[in-house]
């Protein structure tokens, strides 16, 4: 049997880890399966839905390189795949299970609900809807009707017994039918389905058959079997996923820190490293490896291997692979990924000159293992492109020394400046080494202002990388104009003393 398993999200926020993740073990058990991966959106909730959820999504698996074998845009033989183009199948579909005596109309009004529930509150029993329609006869259903009055479409729960399902993670699941919410609705007075009618009907006619989803999923999981039996269907499979958890053991949630991928993206993460790390968020190929590329994952990833412990989601482990992502990458690649970033951040014109080109091209073997995210390109690299703004001389004046000593450090670091270029990194950082032994200060001491007064940051990338591709010329204009600010300031302080 072919497998067919469906991402189904409902376009009511951003794409967030936890929906990605989702995503991802679908797409990874189709492909390692040679099956079929479906997207389809479930947007009956009009309420909720968000154009900008929806252009999120596309968006979001666009970047990942997700892309279904079925769905929207696409289209397939069990199209459309958007709920809302579907509208008329499902009303047929409840109709059915009216017909079969396995749902009900329901006339109940809105002010009666709220009045049940407020009755409960007070009566501190939270038992639900009361079943009041649930025995009208079809006279009553077609009076009621005639008279205008509008109607949700109920399933009838069987009022004894049990319902289960095993999960393919987690094994036999079982509720009584008297635990469970008492007579969802199916069909809404407006003509859209709930999520359970619309989500069973799709499964079963889309022939899904797994279903790999949140833990959140589990209480519906119930229904969806009683709604199965009740039209006569075969269920899928279930398999629900480990939670996702922040560092702290609580379900992963804004306060662990922004969730959504587009965010990580603007961030400057790659794609490899989140898929990478996502897919470990709950899944272990075996106890060690941890580096896998999505090609790898295509054919390594089952269902077995999934963990039931809840996965921890760590930004400093994603952060960590993302570093070492940007170390894989080739030189001509992390060119391709910093533009978009240096010409948002107005570090280079859009339309690139050659010379900008060129700067960009040279730095990269130096700007990568500085590297955390491609968004700090721009930071590390400003100084290339761009005059130096205000320098912080505090910044400039190494621990333990003043601005005589840090003056004398840096006229000494400027003779050495001259004629760099000439000499092999090797020999600069002998000669530096003399040098700095000669006016006895450590070699830190002596580069630390060299590297302010060259890029204006303590962080910048390696000192001798930096000079060569700022070029003596303008390192040398910026030493000399720091050393002047220094001697201003000696100045001032000097009179200070005499007063
Ligand atoms: N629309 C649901 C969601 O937003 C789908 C849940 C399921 O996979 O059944 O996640
Ligand atoms: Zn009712």
């Amino acid at each position: 049997m072919e497998v067919r398993v469906r991402y189904a999200p409902s376009p009511t926020g951003l794409q967030h880890i936890g929906g990605v993740r989702t995503a991802l073990f679908n797409y990874f058990f189709a492909r390692s399966k040679g099956g079929k991966f479906i997207l389809r959106v479930e947007d009956t909730d009009r309420e909720r839905f968000s154009e900008e959820s929806l252009k999120d999504l596309y968006e979001t698996l666009e970047w990942l390189g997700i892309d279904w074998d079925e769905g929207p845009i696409k289209g397939g033989a069990y199209g459309p795949y958007v709920q809302s183009e579907r509208s008329a199948l499902y009303r047929e579909y409840a109709d059915k299970l009216i017909a079969a005596g396995k749902a009900y109309h329901c006339f109940c009004t809105s002010e009666r609900l709220t009045e049940l529930r407020e009755v409960q509150k007070i009566e501190k029993k939270n038992y639900g809807y009361d079943r009041h329609c649930r025995n009208l006869s079809t006279e009553d259903v077609e009076k009621k009707k005639s008279e205008g009055f509008s109607s949700v479409i109920r399933l009838k729960v069987p009022l004894e017994g049990e319902t289960f399902f095993d999960d393919l993670l987690l094994g036999r699941v079982t509720r009584k039918n008297r635990d469970i919410s008492p007579d969802p609705v199916l069909l809404k007075s407006d003509g859209f389905p709930t999520y359970h009618l619309a989500n069973v009907v799709d499964d079963h006619l889309m022939k899904i058959t797994h279903i790999l989803r949140a833990q959140e999923w589990i209480p519906s999981g119930a229904i969806h079997v009683l709604l199965y039996k009740a039209f006569g269907w075969e269920p899928p499979l279930y398999c629900h996923l480990p939670m996702v958890m922040g560092k702290d053991g609580q379900k992963l949630s804004k306060r662990h820190g922004s969730t959504s991928v587009i965010d990580f993206r603007k961030r400057g993460y790659l794609p490899e490293a989140l898929i990478n790390y996502v897919t470990m968020v709950g899944w272990s190929y075996d106890d060690s490896r941890e580096f896998f590329t999505k090609e790898e994952l295509e054919k390594l990833f089952s269902l077995e291997k999934i963990n039931k412990a809840p996965g921890v989601f760590d930004y400093k482990k994603l952060e960590w692979f993302n570093g070492q992502y940007i170390r894989r990458k080739s030189e001509a690649e992390l060119v391709d990924e910093v533009i978009p970033y240096l010409k948002k951040d107005g570090i280079v014109s859009e339309n690139i000159t050659e010379r900008e080109m060129l700067i960009i091209k040279n730095m990269m073997t130096l700007m990568a293992e500085r590297l955390h995210f491609m968004s700090d390109i721009s930071e590390l690299s400003r100084f290339l492109f761009h005059d130096i703004g205000e320098y912080t001389l505090k910044d400039i004046i190494p621990k333990k020394m003043d601005y005589e000593g840090t003056i004398r450090v840096l006229e000494s670091a400027r003779e050495l400046v001259e004629g760099f270029e000439s000499r092999s990194d090797e020999e600069n950082e002998e000669l530096f080494r003399k040098k700095s032994e000669e006016v006895k200060v450590k070699l830190g001491s002596m580069l630390m202002p060299l590297r302010v007064a060259i890029s204006g940051s303590k962080v910048s990338p390696p000192i001798f990388g930096s000079l060569r591709l700022l070029g003596s010329e303008k390192a040398l204009k910026r030493i000399d104009h720091v050393i002047e600010l220094l001697k201003e300031e000696l100045k001032k302080e000097e009179e200070n003393g005499k007063q």
